[in-house]
């Protein structure tokens, strides 16, 4: 097993009614301001930013708030935030929303807590060194927002979708309360849970997993308990068991501790998918369904042994003659999970129908213009990765 560092100070208050909690966790923080940040409606809609409010009204505690957040969060926004918050004194943000406003109050902070411009920081030109704090009241179990190092947001000038790792974006806590998620429409339900598992997958196919295997044993069974959980929520949507399994899962999966141990995973799935949802404003779970297995197909043959064990373990295939077949029914197996789920396995699937030229684009823009290759199960260039985006729209 590789040396690690495995860092997750999010404190998690996790259940029913854990909403409520809201109030006292940021009174904890100490802070003067409190900047309430969310998303298009959803949360207005349940009562949600009420309850929220009124718990920080009982607590003492003063807030501005800014919605209007949307899914592949806008860098226009993140500017008005930062504005917002140097007029009124902000020093803590509170995302009351998804992957989309996490990461929207993750880049409000770095910009209040950085000189210059906050997306020179995103474009790599700059390293932050502090974020003000942030946490969160989730309410979708998608992207892992709430325990992750990470945020990603879309510059509508050019379209560019950019990922920002860094330790001092980590919520301070996360509320989660599974029944908050029983109004998420079943697309949204399926592609959340989609990330999920992808999150987890990214980091267990890699070039080098944990030779005793404790890591992938907590990987295939976190996905087999998704696969089994997304299915019940999908049933039935105030089903709470499966719900609490799909938030929890979705910290779990992206907090870094199915990659303990591993050279971190290989990641070329989200960068394929970065830029479409850039250019396409697509929802990123169902995004990544789209080429995974177009991804999985190019790759495979670097490692059949891999693919092999994922296909029996998690997907519980009959093993074929040899590893190439096994593998080759695992990717087939997962695809028809995915249409199971109504996800997309082709970018076809979601109505887009790119270009040759467009696809040139989208893989010159995924490697960086040209600047960098992505991978590490096996490393793609600017080719390769054309070649995997022209197989995903057949
Ligand atoms: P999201 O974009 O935050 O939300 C998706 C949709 O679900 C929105 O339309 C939202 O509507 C709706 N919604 C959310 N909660 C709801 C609820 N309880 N009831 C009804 N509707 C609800 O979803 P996400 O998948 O969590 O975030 C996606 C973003 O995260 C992408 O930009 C992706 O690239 C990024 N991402 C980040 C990380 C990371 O670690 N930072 C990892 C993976 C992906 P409203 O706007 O009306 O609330
Ligand atoms: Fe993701």
């Amino acid at each position: 097993m590789r040396s690690f560092e495995y860092n997750t100070p999010t404190h998690v208050v996790f259940g029913k009614d854990s909403v409520e909690k809201v109030g006292a966790l940021v009174a904890e923080q100490g802070c003067k301001k409190v900047l309430i940040h969310y998303g298009g409606g959803s949360a207005k809609r349940s009562g949600l930013l009420d309850r929220v409010s009124q718990s920080l009204d009982a607590s003492g505690v003063a807030y501005v708030m800014l919605g209007g957040v949307v899914p592949n969060p806008r860098l226009s926004l993140v500017r008005e935030g930062i504005d917002l918050c140097r007029k009124e004194g902000v020093d803590f943000i509170l995302a009351v929303g998804g992957g989309s406003v996490i990461d929207s109050s993750k880049a409000i902070g770095y910009g209040l807590a950085n000189p210059g411009d906050v997306w020179d920081y995103y474009l790599k030109k700059k390293i932050p060194t502090s974020c003000t704090p942030v946490g969160t009241v989730l309410t979708i179990a998608a992207a892992g927002s709430e325990m992750s190092n990470s945020s990603v947001i879309t510059n509508e000038a050019g379209w560019l979708k950019r990922g920002l790792n860094n330790e001092c974006c980590r919520c301070r806590f996360a509320v989660m309360d599974p029944t908050i998620t029983y109004t998420l429409p079943d697309y949204q339900t399926a592609s959340g849970a989609s990330d999920v598992m992808m999150h987890t997958m990214e980091r267990y196919f890699t070039a080098e997993s944990d030779p005793m295997g404790l890591t992938d044993e907590l990987a295939e069974g976190l996905l087999r308990s998704v696969m089994r959980d997304v299915q019940a929520a999908l049933k039935n949507p105030q089903d709470y068991d499966a719900r609490a399994g799909l938030m929890w899962a979705s910290s779990l999966s992206h907090n870094g501790l199915t990659g303990c141990g591993t050279d971190g995973g290989d990641w070329s799935c989200h960068q394929l998918e970065h830029e479409l949802g850039g250019k396409y404003d697509i929802a990123h779970g169902a995004g990544l369904c789209a080429v995974w297995s177009s991804w999985a197909r190019t790759v495979m043959p670097a490692n059949p042994a891999r693919f092999a064990k994922f296909a029996t373990r998690v997907l519980g295939v009959e093993a074929g003659a040899n590893d190439v077949e096994t593998a080759n029914r695992g990717i087939d197996a997962m695809e028809n999970f995915f249409h199971s789920i109504g996800m997309p396995t082709r970018i076809s699937e979601m109505g887009i129908t790119p270009s040759d030229e467009d696809l040139h684009e989208l893989a010159y823009k995924c490697t960086f213009m040209d600047t960098r290759t992505i991978g590490q199960f096996v490393v793609l260039d600017k080719e390769a990765i054309y070649e995997i985006y022209k197989k995903a729209v057949k």
